[in-house]
């Protein structure tokens, strides 16, 4: 069996780590900050702070910008449930809008979602194809969509305006007019989760980029307290001679990331440009190559002028067939020991949501792309004999269907 998504634990994250656990520090300390410095070069960003997963960082951040009882966050409906269930956590209320053709939330859907109560937007770059920021970033910018806005906590009122969160958990590396995600806009958060792209088994990044007159070294500093229970120390300050003391100044989260996690990321992150997302574009050509020999096949876009995707899975949908048809063709590939995947089934037609008042109906263009999709495999260690395996697979599959 082909596998879909298996993690690249080779010699050299076995070494980091061990040295880790040699090192007499586990927790968050010396690796997790040099991780962090990294990743701030990496992404362009002003400064970021590691946590211990994309959700914990989105949660995060909703509860750093006050959103509570009463707002609204607006979020693709064609997403993970993770970038819906923290505005849940929160109190808030989930505004889903439908995708466009290439699986990214639509500006203009977001546009006509806005209302008094909104307080933020969360795009997806979904399977690592950055959204259309201009348009998102210059949407919360319009004077009309400002005078709507109804700041109620400090954070608001220094913004001023709605905040884009980014969800980027599909796309550390891939890039917009030149610019990696985790500057695109206001806030970005990485996941570094066992199947994506860039892992630490489990993970998160907060990528801070706000504006003036935000400071966000000082945001940075208040975050690492507001993630550790609130108290003004950290394990490894806590540990120096005479650090023993300390306060706690709010209930905070247990957020923190430990060192062993930033151990796997220093190396990833290392060898991703270079290496990883090498050969994940190679993948993604190869299989954009022999797909587009058949008029069954609709390829996503993942490169245009502005837009380059991380290739974090590759999202093959099939021309004129229904979910039922898909199903049983995702069935056929299993049989041939290829192991595939559907990337995502629309929140709005997941129980919870479904209890709560919401109708897949109305998210047409996500419905759509959700019954023809199949994701197929994209991951280091796929060798171009898999890969071969896989089309021949899944042409096979669609064809005797
Ligand atoms: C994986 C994922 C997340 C959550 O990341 P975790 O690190 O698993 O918490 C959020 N959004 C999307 C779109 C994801 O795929």
């Amino acid at each position: 069996m082909i596998p879909f998504s298996p993690p690249r634990m080779d010699q050299k994250i076995i070494d980091e780590v061990v040295d880790t656990l040699k090192s007499g520090w586990i927790t968050t300390g010396p690796k997790v900050k040099r991780f962090e410095e990294k990743l701030t070069t990496y992404g362009g960003q002003k400064t970021t702070l590691c946590v211990s997963s994309g959700s914990a960082g989105l949660e995060l951040m909703l509860r750093w910008f006050g959103i509570t009882e009463g707002d609204e966050v607006i979020v693709p409906a064609y997403t993970y449930a993770a970038t819906a269930n923290v505005v849940i956590h929160c109190g808030a209320r989930v505004v889903f809008v439908d995708c466009k053709e290439d699986f990214n939330i639509d500006p203009e859907k977001v546009k006509a979602a806005i209302t008094k109560n909104t307080k933020a937007i969360i795009p997806v770059d979904l399977a690592g194809f950055p959204c259309d920021y201009d348009e998102l970033n210059a949407l919360v910018k319009d004077p009309e969509i400002i005078a709507l806005f109804d700041a109620q906590t400090e954070e608001q009122k220094k913004l001023g305006r709605i905040l884009i969160l980014s969800d980027a958990a599909h796309s550390v590396g891939a890039e917009y007019k030149g610019k990696k995600t985790g500057s695109l806009t206001d806030i970005t958060v990485y996941s570094f989760h066992a199947v994506k792209n860039l892992t630490t088994a489990e993970g998160g990044a907060i990528c801070l980029n706000l504006p003036g007159p935000f400071n966000n070294q000082e945001v940075y500093q208040y975050l690492r307290i507001k993630s550790l229970h609130g108290q003004s120390k950290d394990a490894f300050s806590k540990v120096q001679i005479g650090g023993w003391k300390y306060d706690v100044v709010e209930p905070g989260y247990k957020f923190n990331m430990t060192d062993i996690a930033a151990a796997m990321g220093l190396v990833e992150l290392e060898r991703y440009d270079d290496d990883n997302l090498v050969r994940r574009k190679q993948i993604f050509d190869a299989y954009a190559r022999a797909f587009s020999k058949f008029n069954w096949a609709e390829i996503p876009t993942y490169e245009t002028q502005e837009k380059k995707s991380s290739y974090h899975v590759f999202l093959l949908r099939i021309k004129n067939i229904d979910e039922r048809q898909r199903d049983a063709i995702i069935q056929k590939i299993y049989e041939k020991g290829v192991a595939v995947n559907v990337h995502f089934i629309p929140l709005p037609l997941m129980t919870y949501y479904k209890n709560n008042g919401y109708k897949i109906d109305d998210y047409p263009v996500s419905l759509c792309n959700y019954s023809r999709v199949i994701s197929l495999p994209v991951y280091y260690d796929l060798t171009d004999e898999n890969v071969r395996t896989v089309i021949k697979a899944v042409v096979e599959s669609v064809e005797s269907k």
